[in-house]
Formats: C-alpha cells, sequence, structure tokens
C-alpha cells in the first residue's frame, strides 16, 4: 500500500507554505494593519449578520460588492472577481493558465505561493532575480518572459519580502513584451501610493491583485479581488469556487468600503511611523534599513545572525519575521511597522538583542 505514490511528484517535492504558530504582544511578523476597524462599526456588521439566516447561502454573484469596488477602484464592475482573500485569486487564475509545462515568470525573492502553486499545477517557474539594490532587473523579466514564452509573469509591486515597487514605464514594458499576462499583485499598494489600474485599459493582458488583508484591515475575514479585462475574469471566475465570499465577509468588506476614510488615516499614519523608524535606525552601526514603499521593512543585519537576533526580540516579546532562507537575503528579517507604541517596543528590544550580542545600539538616543 503506497497511496502517497498517487500524489504528483512535483506536489511532493514541494514544502508546504507555512507559518510557525508563535503570538507575541507585538505582532509585526504578518504585515497586518496594527488598527482594527471601529467598534460601531463592527457592531454594524454584526447586527446585519444577526438579522441574515444563516442557514441560507451567500449571493452567488456578490454584485454588490463588485459594484462598490467598481466605485472604489474606478474600474469596471464586469473586470472585477471577489475572492476568499487574494490569494484564492491568484490561485484561480493560475488554475486557468498553467498546466504541464506552462512557463511562469516570477522574479525572486517574492511571496512564496506563486511558484508554490505554479509547481503544484505542473508548470515551470522561471525565476529572475532582482537587482543588486532589490530592485526589479526589468530588462532581465522582459526578456525572460520573451525567451520562455510565458503564459504569465507575476510581480508583486510593493514587493513583499523588499518593499521594493515596480515603475509605471516598467510595468507597461512587460505588458508590452508579448501577449502572455502580466499579473500586478497589490497587497500593498496603498502604501506607496502606486497603482496599475489606470493601465487597465489600455493593456488586456494585465491582471491586478489587491486584498483587504493590509491597509483594509480586514486579513481575519478574507477578502480579496482581481481586475482586468472582462473577458479575463469571465475565464478566472470558472476556478473559483461557488459561494467562495461568505455573506459575513461580503458584509464586512462593503463596510470597510463605507469607512475608507478611517482606513485611509491608518495607512497615512503607517507611512509616517514607517519613515520615522527608517529615520532612526539609518545611523545605527550593523545594521541597514532597506527603504520600502509598504507597511515593512527589511532589515540587514550586517553582523550579527539574523536567527539569533529573531530569538532574542521573541524572548522580548516582539515577533518579526526571519526571511534569512530566502534567496538574496541571507542576512535580513522582515518588519512590519505597528503602533507608535509598539514600533518603540520593537527598537527598545533590538537595542538590548545587540547588547546581548555584545554589540553598540544607538537607535534610542535619538530624538524621542
Ligand atoms: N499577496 C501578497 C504579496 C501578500 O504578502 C499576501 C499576504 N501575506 C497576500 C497576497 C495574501 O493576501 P490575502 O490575505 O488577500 O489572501
Amino acid at each position: 500500500m503506497d497511496p502517497l505514490r498517487h500524489v504528483k511528484p512535483a506536489v511532493r517535492q514541494i514544502q508546504a507554505y507555512t507559518l510557525a504558530a508563535r503570538e507575541a504582544p507585538v505582532k509585526i511578523n504578518q504585515n497586518e494593519n496594527p488598527w482594527d476597524l471601529p467598534d460601531a462599526v463592527k457592531r454594524r456588521v454584526l447586527e446585519k449578520a444577526l438579522v441574515r439566516p444563516w442557514a441560507r447561502y451567500p449571493a452567488f454573484d456578490p454584485r454588490e460588492l463588485t459594484e462598490a469596488l467598481a466605485g472604489f477602484s474606478g474600474w469596471r464592475a464586469d473586470g472585477i472577481l471577489a475572492g476568499n482573500g487574494s490569494n484564492e485569486l491568484i490561485e484561480a487564475l493560475l488554475m486557468v493558465t498553467v498546466g504541464p509545462g506552462t512557463k511562469v515568470v516570477i522574479p525572486e525573492p517574492t511571496f512564496t505561493l506563486y511558484a508554490l502553486l505554479t509547481g503544484i499545477l505542473g508548470g515551470e517557474a522561471i525565476r529572475v532575480r532582482l537587482g543588486e539594490d532589490l530592485r526589479y532587473d526589468t530588462p532581465s523579466l522582459v526578456e525572460a518572459r520573451r525567451r520562455s514564452g510565458a503564459a504569465v509573469t507575476v510581480v508583486c509591486s510593493p514587493n513583499n519580502p523588499t518593499g521594493t515597487s515596480l515603475l509605471r514605464d516598467e510595468l507597461e514594458r512587460l505588458c508590452q513584451a508579448g501577449d502572455g499576462l502580466v499579473v500586478v499583485d497589490e497587497a500593498y499598494h496603498e502604501f506607496s501610493g502606486e497603482t496599475a489600474v489606470p493601465l487597465l485599459e489600455k493593456h488586456p493582458n494585465l491582471v491586478v491583485l489587491r486584498t483587504f488583508s493590509k491597509a483594509m484591515a480586514l486579513a481575519g475575514l478574507r477578502v480579496g479581488y482581481l481586475l482586468s479585462s472582462p473577458e479575463i475574469v469571465r475565464e478566472v471566475n470558472k476556478a473559483r469556487l461557488p459561494y467562495n465570499l461568505n455573506f459575513f465577509a461580503q458584509t464586512a468588506a462593503l463596510a470597510a468600503l463605507e469607512e475608507h476614510a478611517v482606513l485611509e488615516e491608518t495607512v497615512r499614519r503607517l507611512v509616517e511611523e514607517r519613515e520615522r523608524l527608517l529615520e532612526r535606525l539609518r545611523d545605527v552601526p550593523g545594521v541597514r534599513a532597506w527603504p520600502s514603499q509598504a507597511n515593512f521593512f527589511l532589515l540587514e543585519l550586517l553582523a550579527a545572525s539574523p536567527k539569533a537576533v529573531f530569538e532574542s526580540l521573541y524572548r522580548r516579546g516582539v515577533l518579526v519575521r526571519d526571511v534569512s532562507s530566502y534567496p538574496m537575503l541571507s542576512r535580513c528579517l522582515r518588519v512590519s511597522v505597528g503602533t507608535p507604541e509598539e514600533n518603540e517596543t520593537f527598537l527598545h528590544a533590538l537595542g538590548a538583542a545587540f547588547g546581548e550580542a555584545g554589540m553598540d545600539f544607538s537607535a534610542d538616543t535619538g530624538r524621542a
């Protein structure tokens, strides 16, 4: 008996996407919004859920949400598909485009899910390293796309975990290099102030993915959406599971859109905090805090071991993300921007971690 021999060999070789089950008072490891939606808004959602029969399926086609997303994003409703997190939509998109041997151009390092799903579907990930300064190497991406005849190119902008963005003209060059789809994962776009949505009209092979899990403060409820031509949306929709978006998530997403002014304010504060943290870390010996356009940044440890610093921070109640196993990032941790209090605790814990390692740390001696 070897039932496992029926699992695809490509799948047997893949390591699952996992996150160690750690908790900490200062949890800055998942790029979430540290500020929840106001209680009054949550209560409004709960009240709507209370009067709605739970025994009945949610809307098959969540049209009210799609219409609201159209108004919000400035793109046509028939070119929008809502999903159970943006992860579900990248999966649906790859399911309808990738089969055995299909080429998918994926920069590295980036969000690991793109290559994982490509592998499960039997496709081949064509990896293109970021440039020296962790920026996208657009000429190499264009070349890889052309040479491989890639069906899909996935670019995360701003990129997780580097925080670097693809410029608009670079994206246009990618779209023009062949008719393969170009997917821009905009999970963190709010923190950069940039979006590819205005280019959808011009480039029929462009697909944009967005999420409610970061700036929109709804990671716990799983909502994302995909924007592209109505023709592409119609095809991707075939791989979406029926009733993928539960009514609670639909109601909460609508409420978050209504409360967008509150969320915009949290984005503004997070960007301000990001810049403050980077400034505080600028002259600290032994570290390099990389500029970022997202709500996180890379902390490169020039002399200490990232794993040792990770554990030392954790012992002090601060949980960051160890990305030292990613290509090009062997000396790096990824730090999400938290509330001002959380950020102070992080700086303090980092100082203590450095003290423990016998290194000087003077970020706290700067401005308060
Ligand atoms: N894309 C990127 C780049 C991400 O970093 C994440 C979350 N880690 C996601 C998508 C997942 O988004 P969602 O919660 O909408 O599935």
